[in-house]
């Protein structure tokens, strides 16, 4: 069984935390703390959840650093659960959790001496629920390949009803899976338009900026994720209107779930979205 090592509640700096009704402060680490099995997290502003694994805490500029050592398969049914739309069918939830898996197998190693962080940067995880879990264990080490090798394969909430090439959001590497431009039936027939009013000044640089994906990022850095939500959009006068909701790259998930309604199953709604791909099995 493969272990995946996770930092965990990075984003919060936290200088205080309670594990299993032990209080830890960076103080108080001599020099470090383990615990195994349910480990129930406590933190500032009533965060709290339980991971199942090793978790070991140690201080680092009098921030504390908690890394988690679990297994691949409950790492996949935790993004799988924070992932995926509430009333999304198995198969669209079976994609996903292949999607998590391939991602998180080529991500290996992506911070030193962890692996993965629970942020934007990485991957965002939830407590697993039963449907996550689920979904992992029909589809339990398959990974999704491209020349042979799993890659880490990009998904957005909607695509805006078609997908974009690496090239056309400016991802340049030759080695890596090039993706394709793929009609999206689901996003084509309904997918709402949306519309912003951005500042005089953002305007200005979405209308001197050709890189509508840069300038997507650079605004949702800036401002939040909503101030832009795709690349897929126009200027009218004063305001943006666009269709879709991130760089529209691979996995389309309002795409998929829509899909996976119209009886499609995990490895047709893959092979749409990722052409030339395979799924294989990692055993
Ligand atoms: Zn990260
Ligand atoms: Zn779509």
């Amino acid at each position: 069984m493969l272990l995946v090592k996770v930092a965990i509640l990075s984003l919060l700096h936290l200088h205080q935390v309670t594990v299993n009704d032990v209080d830890i402060t960076p103080a108080r680490l001599k020099p470090k703390l383990t615990f195994s099995g349910a480990i129930r997290v406590r933190a500032a502003n009533n965060f709290q959840r339980t991971y199942h694994g090793n978790l070991e805490i140690t201080a680092k500029n009098n921030e504390l650093q908690l890394i988690l050592t679990t297994t691949e398969e409950a790492l996949v049914a935790a993004t799988v659960s924070a992932e995926s739309p509430s009333r999304a069918l198995p198969a669209a939830l079976e994609a996903q959790a292949i999607l998590a898996r391939s991602w998180i197998r080529a991500s290996r190693g992506r911070h030193g001496h962890y692996d993965l962080c629970d942020t934007t940067h990485c991957q965002h995880f939830k407590e697993p629920t039963k449907r996550g879990i689920d979904a992992a264990k029909a589809t339990e080490s398959l990974l999704l390949t491209w020349q042979g090798k799993p890659f880490a394969p990009a998904y957005s909430a909607s695509c805006g009803g078609r997908t974009k090439t690496a090239a056309a959001i400016g991802w340049r590497d030759d080695n890596r899976y090039p993706y394709y431009e793929v009609n999206c039936p689901i996003c084509q027939r309904d997918e709402p338009q949306w519309s912003r009013h951005p500042s005089p000044d953002q305007m200005r640089e979405i209308r001197q900026n050709p890189n509508k994906e840069a300038i997507r990022l650079k605004l949702g850095r800036e401002s939040g994720w909503s101030a832009l939500p795709s690349n897929n959009y126009e200027i009218k006068g004063d305001e943006i209107v666009g269709h879709g909701h991130g760089h529209g790259l691979g996995y389309c998930q309002r795409g998929g779930a829509g899909l996976a309604q119209l009886g499609k199953t995990a490895a047709e709604i893959l092979h749409h979205y990722f052409p030339g791909t395979d799924i294989v099995s990692s055993r």
